[in-house]
C-alpha cells in the first residue's frame, strides 16, 4: 500500500488498484479527525460511545478528502456472519440516511451501480475489496475469526461469478491493514474449529513453544480467493498489522475495546 495526506487525513491506498480510473478507493486510518480519547481521532464507528457528532464530522471530512458525495456511503451493520447484499438501484436509492446503517446482518456487500461508495468499519478484522476491472464490479467483505472461519471471502468470489458473470482470475483483490499473525493470539477452541471446518488449517495456525496459539488471517483470506480461481498475482496484501500500528489504526485488541473504527472505502465511476 502507498500512504497519501489529504486535509490532514492520512489515507492508505492499494496500490495495485490505485491505477483504474472507474474505482475510487481508500483505507482511512486514526490520523486527521476530531474525536477524543479512546477515539482519536478519525472514528468512523457508530456504537463505539463516541458521540454521534464527532463521528459525522469525522465521516464528512473523510468524504471531502475524498472528494466524493457523503450521500453515497452505504454501510451495514456488520455481525461477522457470511451474508452478502447486492446494492442494486433499489437498495441504492433506499440508503437514504449515509452515516446509518443501510443494511442489518451483512458482512459483505456487492454493486454495479456508479456513485455508491461501499464503507466496512473495522478495528483489527480483515477488510477486503475484490475488484472485476472487466465486468465494473466491486465487493468489499469484513473478516474477522469467524467471518473468514465461514468462508466468506471465497462466497464472495462465488457471488461475482454467480450473479455477475465475473472471472475470477479478472478479480484484483486487497487484503486491508488487520491484526496480524505476529498479535493476533486465539484459544484453542478457535483453532480447532479451523481444523475441523477448513482445508488450509495447517498454513494458518501458528503454534509456538510458550503455548500459544496465533491465526494468519491474512493467509487464511489469500487462500479462500486462491482457492476460488484468483491468481496470487492480483492479490495485495497490506501486511499492516493493526495491534503494532495502533498509531495509525484502531486496534480492538490492542486498546481493550475501547477504540474507533477505520475503514475501507470504495465505489465505481466517480
Ligand atoms: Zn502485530
Amino acid at each position: 500500500m502507498k500512504s497519501n495526506t489529504v486535509n490532514g487525513i492520512q489515507l492508505f491506498f492499494f496500490n495495485s488498484l490505485a491505477r483504474y480510473i472507474c474505482l475510487v478507493h481508500a483505507v482511512s486510518t486514526r490520523i486527521g479527525g476530531i474525536s477524543p480519547q479512546p477515539f482519536a481521532s478519525l472514528n468512523l464507528g457508530l456504537h463505539t460511545g463516541d458521540s454521534f457528532a464527532n463521528i459525522t464530522k469525522n465521516h464528512t471530512a473523510l468524504c471531502k478528502a475524498l472528494n466524493v458525495n457523503i450521500r453515497s456511503l452505504v454501510s451495514s451493520s456488520q455481525v461477522h456472519g457470511s451474508k452478502i447484499v447486492y446494492v442494486d438501484r433499489q437498495l441504492q436509492s433506499k440508503a437514504a440516511c449515509a452515516l446509518q446503517h443501510a443494511f442489518k446482518g451483512y458482512d459483505a456487500m456487492v454493486t454495479d451501480r456508479p456513485d455508491v461508495l461501499l464503507l466496512i468499519r473495522v478495528a483489527d478484522c480483515v477488510p477486503l475489496i475484490l475488484f472485476d476491472p472487466a465486468k465494473k464490479i466491486l465487493a468489499l467483505v469484513h473478516a474477522g475469526w469467524k467471518g473468514t472461519l465461514a468462508g466468506i471471502a471465497a462466497k464472495t468470489v462465488d457471488e461475482l461469478a454467480n450473479r455477475f458473470g465475473s472471472d475470477p482470475g479478472d478479480i484484483r483483490a486487497g487484503i486491508g491493514p488487520s491484526i496480524g499473525p505476529c498479535c493476533y493470539t486465539v484459544t484453542e477452541d478457535i483453532a480447532q474449529k479451523f481444523y475441523r471446518q477448513t482445508s488450509y488449517a495447517d498454513n494458518i495456525v501458528i503454534n509456538n513453544t510458550a503455548g500459544a496459539i496465533r491465526l494468519n488471517l491474512w493467509e487464511a483470506n489469500m487462500l479462500q480467493l486462491l482457492g476460488r480461481g484468483c491468481r496470487k498475482s492480483h492479490i495485495e496484501v497490506a501486511g499492516l498489522c493493526t495491534s503494532c500500528n495502533s498509531h495509525l489504526f484502531f486496534s480492538y485488541r490492542r486498546e481493550k475495546g475501547k477504540t474507533g473504527r477505520f475503514g475501507l472505502l470504495a465505489g465505481l465511476s466517480f
